[in-house]
């Protein structure tokens, strides 16, 4: 027999993460569902290496680092997660919820729609090449160790591209970075750090052409405005970061009560259908802030309202304190 969860959370940015480590807590049978490969939503895909100060209880963490702070805690529990699996419609039945994935059916009793801005993609590189040469070109870095002692070209001109340029400085062989444009959209102190760092910049050129070579990547670069300049890299890994596009579109088919492309809630975090919540920045009502702290905080008030329709012989509220033994 398939497995009915307790409760099915869809996004596995903070507000996922946090709504199922506390679902978890509370011993409820739980999946995480993330369309993209990685956990962590926009502080590990947008600004990992940017400081948060406004998360309490930890003073300029990076987002990288709140990510895997967030994991490391899930972690302490056997939560079931789907990455790479993306939710394309919910459809309520007598006895449990469907969520149609890209990756099959799942089932349960109840869903904590965590989505964010909707599903991020990252933006391509406009370029045909073959796809043998697919594990030279990355979108997401996954492993920075993968970059150890390689020849590394980040191509892009955002805070991100220069951030990961940074990180992957550290150990690589050697790192380039590609922008169309003379200068960096990124922090000008950034800026001002990289022009004193090994990192080689390539400016103003666009990609051109991927072939391979003894192994390695030849990228063949033509210069904005003047096609017929071009320059030649050969390296093992090409880190793409032309920033990421999200959809919201998915939710307007789902049936939801929406205030733009954002979910309208209840204090108890309910949305119009049975079942059903919604928490972190797609999450609406009067007064709302879109920060994490506050993503954190509707996480519990769904679990609990959940867990009190699920179980109603339960009691919905428990300290923490009160769930383990603290010898
Ligand atoms: C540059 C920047 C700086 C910021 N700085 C701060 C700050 O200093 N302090 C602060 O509190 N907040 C900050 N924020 C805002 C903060 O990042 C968001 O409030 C927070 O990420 C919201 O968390 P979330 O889990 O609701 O959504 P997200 O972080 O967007 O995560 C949603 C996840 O759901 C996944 N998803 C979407 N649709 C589907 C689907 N159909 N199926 C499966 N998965 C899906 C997405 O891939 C994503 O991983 C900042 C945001 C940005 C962009």
């Amino acid at each position: 027999m398939t497995t009915i969860y307790d409760i099915a959370i869809i996004g596995g940015g903070p507000a996922g993460l946090f709504a199922g480590y506390y679902a978890k807590l509370r011993n409820l049978n739980t999946c995480i569902i993330e369309s993209l490969p990685t956990l962590g939503g926009q502080p590990n895909t947008l600004y990992a290496q940017k400081k948060i100060y406004d998360v309490a209880g930890l003073i300029g963490v990076s987002g990288e680092d709140l990510s895997s702070k967030l994991i490391e805690q899930l972690n302490m529990f056997d939560c079931d997660i789907f990455t790479k699996t993306t939710i394309n419609s919910i459809n309520s039945n007598p006895n449990y919820i469907s969520l149609d994935s890209t990756n099959g059916e799942i089932k349960t009793k109840a869903v904590i729609i965590a989505v964010g801005n909707g599903a991020f993609n990252p933006r391509k590189l406009a370029v045909e090449f073959d796809s043998k040469l697919n594990n030279h070109v990355d979108y997401f870095v996954n492993d920075i160790n993968k970059y150890k002692d390689k020849d590394v070209l980040v191509a892009g001109g955002g805070d991100s591209a220069v951030d990961w340029a940074f990180e992957i400085n550290k150990v690589a062989k050697s790192t380039s970075i590609v922008h169309r444009r003379d200068t960096f959209r990124a922090l000008e102190s950034s800026v001002i750090r990289m022009n004193n760092s090994s990192i080689k910049q390539v400016t103003p050129y666009l990609i051109e052409d991927l072939q391979s070579i003894d192994n390695k990547l030849k990228v063949i670069l033509s210069k904005a405005r003047d096609k017929n300049t071009k320059e030649e890299l050969v390296v093992d890994n090409l880190l793409v970061n032309y920033g990421y596009t999200s959809d919201s579109k998915l939710l307007r088919s789902w049936g939801l009560d929406l205030t733009g492309p954002y979910i309208k809630v209840n204090q108890k975090m309910e949305t119009n259908l049975n079942n059903i919540y919604a928490i972190g920045d797609v999450a609406e009502y009067d007064g709302k802030l879109k920060l994490i702290a506050n993503a954190f905080s509707e996480g519990t008030i769904a679990i609990a309202q959940a867990q009190s329709k699920i179980y109603p012989d339960k009691s919905y509220f428990e300290h923490s304190t009160n769930l383990f033994d603290n010898k």
